[in-house]
């Protein structure tokens, strides 16, 4: 940018310009993401924290760009939300994550579950989409508690008809759902009562500071309580450190997720974890 010049308009305009085409352009390669095989899904284990064992495993994507190298979700997933690809690559995870969980099942616990990122915009798609999710599972002869789908407290604050039905479908099905991020955005609970809803995952900020900050630890304490008293079961993210594992489990915790456990690795390297080791 032309830092330098005197008009006070070159340097901000200029700059703008080039963060929008950047964008486009990033946009545009993602729609070959695909079908170049630059896209990939990673997976993180959940942990049961009164063993220590993986029981879940959260999917995440990634994309390995072939010049800028890899690209975080937080990045892609927005534009492929505005450009429609959200579909597309929501389908191409699901199958992959399909296809894991029903090997995990296999070799190390018959009832590990897998989770699945849905954004507003990809909740919302075209019902006969998760129809065909449906139908895979059938014929994976995978029941509906080895997914779990998890979207944020925002889609179901003013939930449209077509997201009640998805919700209605999907627990009609077994699959579980998860609040994902909880805690960070609305101030009304009154959805959980109202919906069908499994897990609350506690976000990251309220995990981080769990030992120095007394509010957090308190809120996680209430989180945890209220969610019982609901029936639901809490899994609590960013876990970093054994401190923190230590004081969600004396609050009741049930779920720990975290790079104390492992970061998001590739399926190959998953099972030499060791909280996959030696699962039941
Ligand atoms: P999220 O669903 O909240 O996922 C958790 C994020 O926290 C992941 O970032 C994960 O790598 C990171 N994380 C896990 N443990 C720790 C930890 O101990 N410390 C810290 N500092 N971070 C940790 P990631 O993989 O970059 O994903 C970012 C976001 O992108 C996700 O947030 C999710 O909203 C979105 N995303 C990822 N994959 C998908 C997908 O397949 N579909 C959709 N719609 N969104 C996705
Ligand atoms: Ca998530
Ligand atoms: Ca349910
Ligand atoms: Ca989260």
């Amino acid at each position: 940018a032309k830092a330098g010049g005197r008009n006070r308009y070159s340097f901000y305009t200029p700059s703008l310009q080039t963060a929008a085409l950047a964008r486009m352009r990033l946009s545009n390669d993602l729609r070959y993401a695909l079908q170049e095989q630059q896209l990939h899904v990673v997976y993180q284990p959940i942990v049961a924290l009164q063993t220590g064992k993986a029981v879940k495993a959260e999917a995440l994507i990634r994309w390995q760009h072939p010049q800028k190298g890899w690209i975080s979700p937080l990045e892609f997933i927005p534009l492929a939300e505005s450009s429609g690809q959200i579909t597309a690559i929501g389908d191409f995870v699901f199958d992959q994550a399909l296809h894991q969980v029903a090997q995990w099942r296999q070799s190390l616990d018959p009832e590990f579950q897998i989770s699945i990122n849905q954004s507003p915009v990809e909740f919302q798609s075209d019902p006969a989409r998760y129809q065909r999710w449906l139908e895979a599972m059938e014929a994976q002869q995978l029941p509906g508690q080895a997914i779990t789908i998890e979207i944020t407290e925002g889609l179901l604050l003013d939930a449209s008809e077509k997201v009640v039905q998805r919700l209605l479908e999907f627990s009609a099905a077994g699959v579980q759902v998860a609040i994902d991020d909880f805690g960070t955005g609305y101030s009304s609970l009154s959805y959980l009562k109202k919906f069908d809803i499994d897990f609350l995952k506690i976000d990251q900020s309220f995990v981080r500071n769990l030992q120095r900050n007394n509010s957090d630890h308190a809120l996680c304490e209430a989180i945890i309580m209220m969610a019982h008293k609901l029936g639901l079961k809490v899994i609590a993210e960013g876990v970093e450190t054994t401190a923190q594992a230590d004081l969600l489990r004396e609050a009741g915790c049930d779920f720990a997720q975290g790079y104390l456990y492992g970061k998001p690795s590739a399926a190959a390297d998953f099972l030499s974890l060791p909280c996959c080791a030696c699962a039941p």
